[in-house]
């Protein structure tokens, strides 16, 4: 199982931290064992001071493909959630200047987690938040998404086969901070709660 990952893919977030918008996906991975075992509890690492949350739709795909035309991408969605890629932003940010590979500022052991799965409608704009202890810190509508789902899994397949199972976080919207122990998240995709997390 393969999990990619989209940056900057909503324009007021690649603003909020001085990105350029790109002109094609930026695409990176973490591998299977970045999954959030029980996305009811994450520990914060002890290598970073500034562990982030950033909500993120992310899509489950149905079956295998490879360089898959845009217009049957949606077929290989098999269902749909919201999760989040935490980020240590201080050593994603100083790997970064180096212009080094932010692998360990993404990848790491819990540094996926996945809500509860539910059916994809293909017709529907998603609306989706994120509540920190209850106030609400991230807001976003994939009708505003930069680059679509159909266009992220055409991309992804021209270089990597995608693999039944695989997944794809579509990029998070404005609003991204820090977490702190005794922070509780909760992911929704309009008033469906989809997951709760306490941070430890
Ligand atoms: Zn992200």
């Amino acid at each position: 199982m393969k999990i990619f990952c989209i940056g900057r893919n909503y324009i007021d977030h690649a603003k909020e931290l001085n990105n350029p918008v790109p002109k094609k996906p930026l695409v990176f991975m973490k591998p299977p064992t970045a999954i959030l075992k029980d996305p009811n509890v994450f520990y914060t690492p002890d290598f970073s001071e500034d562990v982030h949350y950033e909500i993120e739709v992310v899509l489950k795909m149905a079956k295998n493909g490879k360089s898959i035309q845009k217009a049957f991408a949606l077929d290989y969605i098999e269902a749909i959630t919201v999760g989040i890629d935490f980020t240590a932003r201080d050593v994603q940010s100083q790997l970064k200047s180096k212009g080094h590979p932010w692998e360990i500022a993404k990848g790491f052991d819990g540094s996926a987690l996945v809500g509860s799965w539910q059916d994809y409608e293909r017709e529907a704009d998603i609306d989706f938040l994120l509540e920190k202890n209850g106030e609400i810190v991230q807001k976003g509508n994939t009708s505003n998404l930069i680059f679509n789902f159909a266009h992220l899994i055409c991309y992804v397949s021209k270089f990597f086969t995608i693999q039944k199972g695989d997944l794809i976080f579509t990029g998070t919207p404005a609003g991204v901070g820090p977490v702190s122990q005794g922070d509780d998240l909760k992911g929704y995709i309009s008033e469906t709660q989809l997951f709760n997390c306490h941070i430890k």
